[in-house]
């Protein structure tokens, strides 16, 4: 589905990613791991487009994606998903209206088989009673939660997710990470970024370790968590645990 080769990022002299090759199937979950600073945002920033890059390849469903073709972007991020800290949902719209802006205006749906999508999605999360509320009358996890909803209406054949719990009380974490594993169960493809390391273990097909803008490691989760090949994963699984 998705294919990066030698992808090469920097600010100003300061070079974030260096030379970053890998493949992420269909039905895939990746999560992206590596510590403060090691380029994982920016990397899930690129792969939507939001940062222009120095060098490299980016192929989504077989087709390059032209470097730092604004145009070319715009027209994928209706296939590609991406959710991340803040939550970014529209202050001054309805729930609804969220979620309905993408699908109606960008793909040009009808109203009413997005609608009845939407109502779908927020069964499944159980927020169809906060339907007409405005994103102040939510609570994080629930913001957090309608913003994910927001992107699947797009029908997205990918979704990037980067800390998505992190600004969020403990409590409402579980009920966001309960939703990404859901979507996982039901083979969406995935790139994660996470901190929650009982999370990122139940919910990796394959770990990808990054530090300093390089791929250390890249295994299946299994492998990455009872025997990461690296000292340097190894004391950062320490550190989190
Ligand atoms: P964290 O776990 O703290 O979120 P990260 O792995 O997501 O870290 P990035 O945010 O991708 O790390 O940052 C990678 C490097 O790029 C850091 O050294 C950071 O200072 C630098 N950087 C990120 N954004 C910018 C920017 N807009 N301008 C200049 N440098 C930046
Ligand atoms: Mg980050």
């Amino acid at each position: 589905l998705l294919s990066v080769r030698h992808l090469r990022k920097s600010y100003g002299d300061h070079e974030v990613l260096k030379d970053v090759s890998f493949d992420v199937h269909r039905g895939q979950v990746l999560v992206l791991l590596g510590p403060s600073g090691s380029g994982k945002s920016t990397l899930i920033r690129c792969l939507n487009g939001l940062e222009t890059i120095q060098g490299g390849e980016i192929r989504f469903k077989g087709k390059v994606v032209p470097n730092n073709n604004e145009r070319a972007w715009r027209a994928l991020r209706t296939e590609i998903g991406m959710v991340f800290q803040s939550y970014d949902l529209f202050p001054n719209l309805t729930v609804a209206k969220n979620i309905e802006l993408g699908p109606t205006k960008v793909q040009k749906r009808a109203k009413a088989e997005v609608d009845e999508q939407m109502d779908r999605l927020l069964r499944d999360v159980q927020l169809t009673e906060y339907k007409n509320a405005y994103p102040r009358e939510l609570s994080g996890g629930q913001k957090q939660r309608i913003a994910i909803v927001r992107a699947l209406a797009m029908n997205p054949e990918l979704m990037l997710f980067d800390e998505v719990t992190a600004s969020l009380d403990p409590e409402m974490v579980r009920e966001v990470l309960e939703l990404m594993l859901r979507l996982a169960k039901r083979h969406m493809t995935m790139i994660v970024v996470t901190h929650e390391m009982e999370f990122a273990r139940r919910v990796a097909d394959t770990v990808m370790f990054l530090e300093n803008g390089v791929i250390l490691e890249r295994q299946s989760g299994d492998d990455f968590f009872t025997h990461p090949a690296t000292d340097r994963a190894r004391s950062f699984l320490d550190s989190m645990s």
